[in-house]
């Protein structure tokens, strides 16, 4: 029987895959890939780009590929079989990925054909991979000794099994908690929507009333719009020392994971020669050394600082006026936030909802795209989805070409990794043949599902924009016109910037123009009013300050805790997150709080020592946008077209530093994000 993983059809054959599928053929395609490398070594008598490169990119990326869509299932639904097949699987890709980079016939092969004088008629993407191959080399070790080789072999796959094992606590520790509430009087404040879902949750327990759980949407729900103030405390205990010690059972602590992380990573920078984690980091970065990161962070504390404690005296006077409160906690303020913010600018981010159907946001959001970069896209409807809630469509060019498809799965269920993010089902390449490989990526978020009562979701404003942002990753992966795989799409990018072409994307959500085209009232069917729309703009910087901060506080964390070179124990953590919050944290937050223990992102998400990548990516983007906003078209068709040209296009193919220079006409310029957020 043919195994459904290795079909190759154009679509992953999703309602064939079983878990028992996948260990015969990661098995088999590891097999392959070695023998290959092998002959390909072994028989060839000159290397070149042609025979030796091309060929390892398509090997590696067949099996890139179907690994990736292991994972992604182990992300989007969880199972007992489906783990533990996954969990005995990573050691083995970590093995081969260690292995390959710290080959050194191989090596030999590739600075062979650096000083080959066929490279200088390479082309400028031919070059880049050969330089990244050669960097990457040096970066799994293979000039060093077999001794520090078996090492670093053994703390990368050490390391792949411990964030995995971060991930999955966080997951286990989520579905694990709920809270039960029988008496109405405690849920006063919420939507019907989030009564309905909890009421729902109960029903699906065989529990009387109500049951709250902690996936996003209703952590959010009851953080903004619970009236009770002890409820709020509890769920917010709850979420924020999810998979610690602080939890109400410690079957999940991620405490002992982080030390072991951190100083394995510590340990693998060392071997290879550098002072800490976020030098080794930064070789592959935009911003080049510690001190630039740290004084770009610091420059932004300097800059949001009195902002920041304005917001926070705002908030307080209000707590204080409006419901007699002296002491404003953690767990307060995203209520009295909220409810501020409906105050003074008479929105709701219900009644927003009502005009923000997934339909019309879908559509609107095509028409936006083909405004500004002149491509249609389809939905396709006979095909195989991973849960009935998957919608696939298709990426066509103005001259009718195929440029690629995507997967959406929007909302929030159990077995489903919290968060929001596109991922790279297949990536565009070009086999020896000539035939081109088209992309296909995931957008994969936790919107607030629908109840029974209503046809399709209602997005929130917030919800939107993350739309918008991971449909902006999408575009990255999907029209680029990169040949070779390991360089197209969002493939190697300096990760301090992979989010541009993302958090560019957001501008829209606030353009009058745009909103007209995603917005259509649920029974009105009128588009979001001039008057709404203005206070809605109006609020986008509503206590920036405050939400800066904590963007600020996550990456000073972030970075500081990567030049560390001597923790010791969970509690040197904790000191570090302290020292940080002096500076960062206008409310202390509680003692219990352990929201560092649910940190994915640098714990287990590829952002370690690059949480920054987000402000800096901000900077980019800001920058990038005044040059769309120069003509004060909304949809500047020349501008775009040379984003798309410079940027969406080129993928890893050149520095991203010369990407936007060649774009922007100059490096990016941080006054751009400062005016922006009216500082
Ligand atoms: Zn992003």
């Amino acid at each position: 029987m043919s195994n459904p993983l290795l079909a190759e059809t154009e679509l992953p054959l999703f309602s064939q895959i079983k878990p028992s599928h996948i260990q015969p053929a990661i098995k088999a395609l590891l097999k392959e890939n070695r023998q290959t490398t092998e002959a390909l070594l072994a028989s060839i008598q000159e290397y070149t780009f042609e025979n030796l490169v091309w060929p390892l990119e398509i090997l590696d990326d067949r099996l890139d590929s179907i690994w990736g869509l292991v994972s992604h299932l182990s992300s989007v639904q969880d199972s007992p079989e489906l783990r533990s097949v996954y969990e005995a699987l990573l050691p083995l890709m970590s093995d081969y990925y260690s292995e390959m980079g710290q080959h050194e016939p191989l090596y030999k092969a590739f600075l062979d054909i650096k000083n080959s004088r066929q490279y200088k008629d390479l082309n400028l993407s031919q070059q880049k991979i050969i330089e990244n191959a050669l960097r990457d080399f040096k970066l799994s070790g293979v000039s060093l000794d077999k001794e520090k080789r078996d090492r670093i072999k053994e703390l990368n796959s050490e390391l792949s099994e411990l964030e995995n094992k971060f991930e999955k606590n966080i997951l286990d520790a989520t579905d694990h908690w709920t809270l039960h509430i029988t008496d109405s009087e405690r849920l006063k404040g919420l939507s019907p929507h989030t009564l309905a879902i909890t009421k729902a949750a109960g029903e699906n327990s065989q529990k009387e009333g109500w049951l709250i759980t902690l996936d996003y949407p209703t952590y959010d729900a009851i953080m903004r719009c619970a009236e009770d103030r002890e409820l709020r405390k509890e769920v917010y205990r709850g979420y924020q020392t999810l998979a610690s010690n602080q939890a109400p059972t410690q079957d999940w602590d991620n405490g002992p994971l982080m030390v072991e992380i951190l100083n394995k990573k510590q340990e693998l920078a060392e071997l290879l020669g550098f002072k800490d984690y976020a030098e080794y980091s930064l070789v592959t970065r935009m911003l080049k050394s510690s001190k630039e990161v740290m004084d770009f962070l610091n420059e932004m504390v300097e800059h949001i600082q009195e902002r920041a404690n304005k917001d926070l005296e705002e908030i307080k006077a209000f707590a204080l006026e409006e419901f007699q409160m002296k002491e404003v906690e953690a767990w307060d303020l995203r209520y009295l936030s909220e409810s501020l913010r409906e105050k003074r600018f008479s929105i709701s981010e219900e009644d927003c909802r009502l005009y923000f159907s997934e339909k019309n946001v879908l559509e609107g959001l095509f028409t936006i795209a083909k405004e500004l970069y002149g491509i249609s896209i389809q939905e396709i409807r006979n095909f195989e989805g991973w849960h009935e809630g998957v919608k696939l469509f298709e990426v066509r060019d103005e001259n009718n070409q195929l440029r690629g498809k995507f997967y959406i799965d929007l909302y929030a269920r159990v077995h489903k990794r919290k968060g929001a993010w596109c991922g790279s089902c297949k990536t565009r390449a070009k086999k020896i043949n000539g035939e081109i490989i088209s992309p296909i990526a995931y957008i994969i978020c936790n919107f607030r599902a629908k109840t029974e009562d209503e046809a399709e979701g209602l997005l929130s404003h917030d919800e939107v924009i993350t739309l918008f942002h991971e449909f902006g990753h999408c575009l990255h992966d999907i029209l680029t016109k990169v040949d070779y795989p390991s360089i197209s799409g969002g493939n190697g990018v300096s990760w301090d910037a992979i989010e541009l072409p993302s958090q560019l994307m957001e501008h829209w959500c606030w353009e009058k123009e745009a909103v007209d085209l995603i917005s259509k009232h649920q029974t009105t069917g009128v588009c979001l009013p001039e008057t709404l729309f203005l206070r809605l703009k109006k609020s986008k910087n509503f206590q920036i300050g405050l939400g800066l901060m904590r963007q600020l506080e996550f990456s000073l964390f972030d970075f500081e805790l990567h030049l560390q070179r001597d923790i010791k124990e969970y509690s040197d953590i904790q000191a570090i997150l302290d020292k940080v919050r002096v500076k960062t944290a206008l409310i202390p937050p509680p003692t219990f709080n352990r929201f560092q223990n649910s940190f994915t992102h640098i714990f287990s998400g590829g952002y370690a020592a690059g949480y920054y990548s987000y402000l800096w990516s901000e900077v980019l983007s800001e920058d990038a946008y005044e040059l769309f906003k120069r003509k004060r078209e909304v949809f500047d068709q020349e501008v775009a077209k040379r984003f798309l040209k410079d940027i969406l296009e080129q993928g890893g193919s050149r520095e991203f530093m010369d990407l936007f220079v060649e774009f922007r006409g100059r490096k990016p310029d941080v006054k751009a994000l400062l005016k922006s957020l009216d500082l």
